[in-house]
């Protein structure tokens, strides 16, 4: 899942690009409004996370465009700012939660996993379930069976994608999307050597889950 920040205290950026990609989020950082309305628009997030006061164009101002132009990504705004009116003027432009600094990460955690578990995603579950193959979202454990695998942090957001769209075949684009920063190459055979590493650990028989290589297109988790 890759989340955008716009948020202009670096160090604040910073600690939560550091928090994020330790959960297994990709994350992008923008530090100004424009910025992020730009990253907003030319890349596809599951969520973003917006600063109130932000210079060029404010948070709310920015999630408010955002809701013109149609996109429904979940939106969480991070602010200073307390007071009962605020949060509603907040939640008003289209914010979908709201989180006042300071916060404890943990709490962020939490919002952010309620924020995808929305319809949209396919899930109202912390547990992921695709015939033979198991994942705890929260705990970040995975299982084939009964046996639990260890899988690195990037095999552990490329299966979980996966998995929210088990069935449907996802292109390597929107793999690349999801899973990868900005900085990705898309013309690297990253993707698919993550893919191979994948089915090396979730084993593959024609009876259980299984990644299948969908020539010209994409991939697509079965689960028979
Ligand atoms: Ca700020």
């Amino acid at each position: 899942m890759k989340i955008l920040i716009v948020e202009d205290e670096k160090k604040m950026a910073s600690f939560l690009e550091r928090g994020l990609k330790e959960e297994h989020y990709a994350v992008d950082i923008a530090y100004d409004g424009e910025k992020g309305w730009e990253y907003a628009m030319t890349n596809e997030y599951d969520l973003l996370i917006l600063d109130w006061m932000l210079p060029k164009m404010s948070g709310v101002d920015l999630c408010q465009k955002i809701r013109k132009e149609g996109k429904t990504v979940p939106v969480l705004i991070l602010t200073a700012k307390d007071s009962v009116d605020d949060k509603i003027q907040g939640l008003d432009h289209g914010a979908d939660d709201y989180l006042t600094k300071p916060f404890s990460f943990e709490e962020l955690l939490a919002r952010i996993r309620a924020l995808l578990r929305r319809p949209a995603h396919l899930t109202d579950k912390t547990v992921l379930q695709c015939s033979n193959l198991k994942m705890d979202l929260i705990k970040r454990q995975v299982w084939v069976g009964d046996q639990e695998i260890s899988l690195s942090q990037k095999e552990f957001s490329l299966l979980e994608f996966l998995m929210r769209h088990s069935g449907e075949v996802v292109s390597r684009t929107a793999i690349a999307e999801h899973v990868w920063d900005l900085h990705f190459d898309p013309m690297s055979n990253t993707i698919d050597v993550f893919i191979n590493f994948l089915r090396k650990k979730i084993g593959e028989t024609p009876t259980k889950s299984k990644i299948e290589t969908i020539r010209g297109t994409g991939y697509r988790l079965a689960c028979p």
